[in-house]
């Protein structure tokens, strides 16, 4: 829900910054990012048609979401509802538990909301980033929880998500490495989409932006390492990470550097989105997502 909003902050171009290391494992993984299922996820959340609170289609693409997680063999699956204007729709959250650090997550989140058209863009691209992230992560271990979060409600005024943090991260003092959020990455049909922003909290409280910066650099190499794309540095406003960000959470965010102008409009659709820029953008936030969460190879590692 980004386009009523100024890019006040100028980008700071992100090349010059020494390099982190590529993870052959992680590579590896990432190579099993598939072009044709990304395709065809994209495909079936535009058939599902305008996705706005209280509609049968928000309720079939939640049904279908969380259908596919239980078919990658996930099993903690909490469908969590809330009401806004008299409309009950639902967050749906899927855990997976690290190693070493159990209770402490990262959390990748999209929303699958939409307003007056399917969003394929916005934000197709968030939700289906999630279940190719799911579908190679299941079997992988990580010293972190994850938590995959598609949030609803968000073109409502982030609905979905301040409730989270109020009824869940709030009461139960969860404890979140990082907040990871995805949204609009798609790019622009018949433009160069070759740089994808990475977004850090420039925000009050201001006692969260170190740290912040210092993932959304990591993030931003990540992107580079595991993706053929170019990564800028720029803030983060205007989506689900912001009643997180308000809570003093640590926060980092993908958003496309060419900006869809047809998003919020009927006519958010595949034919208006570059779909090989998306694919580069899932093979770098995955390649991300390895290294928040801590994987590794646990078939390499020797007793000591
Ligand atoms: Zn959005």
């Amino acid at each position: 829900m980004k386009n009523s909003v100024f890019l006040f902050f100028a980008f700071i171009y992100f090349s010059n910054l020494p390099a982190q290391t590529l993870n052959l494992y992680y590579e590896s993984i990432v190579a099993n990012t598939s072009s044709s299922n990304i395709l065809n996820d994209l495909k079936a959340f535009e058939e599902f048609g305008v996705k706005q609170l209280g509609t049968s289609s928000l309720i079939s693409t939640q049904n279908w979401i969380s259908s596919r997680y239980q078919s990658l063999g996930y099993t903690d699956i909490v469908i969590q509802p809330f009401t806004h204007n008299n409309k009950t729709s639902n967050n749906i959250i899927i855990t997976k538990t690290g190693t070493l650090y159990p209770n402490t997550f990262l959390i990748v989140d999209a929303h699958y909301d939409t307003i007056n058209g399917p969003g394929t863009n916005d934000n197709g691209t968030g939700t289906v980033l999630l279940l190719e992230l799911a579908r190679l992560l299941k079997d992988v271990d990580t010293e972190y929880s994850i938590k995959f979060i598609h949030f609803s409600g968000e073109e409502n005024g982030l609905i979905g998500s301040k409730y989270f943090v109020k009824n869940v991260v709030i009461p139960q003092k969860l404890d979140i490495k990082l907040v990871f959020n995805i949204d609009e990455v798609g790019g622009v049909a018949g433009m160069v989409n070759d740089t994808v922003v990475c977004e850090r909290d420039l925000g009050n409280p201001k006692s969260n932006n170190e740290a912040s910066d210092a993932a959304t650099i990591i993030l931003a190499h990540c992107m580079e390492l595991y993706s053929n794309l170019k990564s800028e540095i720029s803030h983060a406003y205007s989506s689900d990470y912001m009643p997180f960000e308000e809570n003093g959470e640590i926060i980092t965010g993908l958003y496309e550097k060419n900006i869809s102008p047809v998003n919020h409009k009927s006519n958010d659709n595949l034919a208006n989105m570059d779909a090989t820029y998306f694919y580069e953008v899932t093979k770098g936030a995955i390649g991300a997502a390895l290294e928040f969460s801590g994987a590794y190879d646990s078939s390499s590692k020797t007793k000591g």
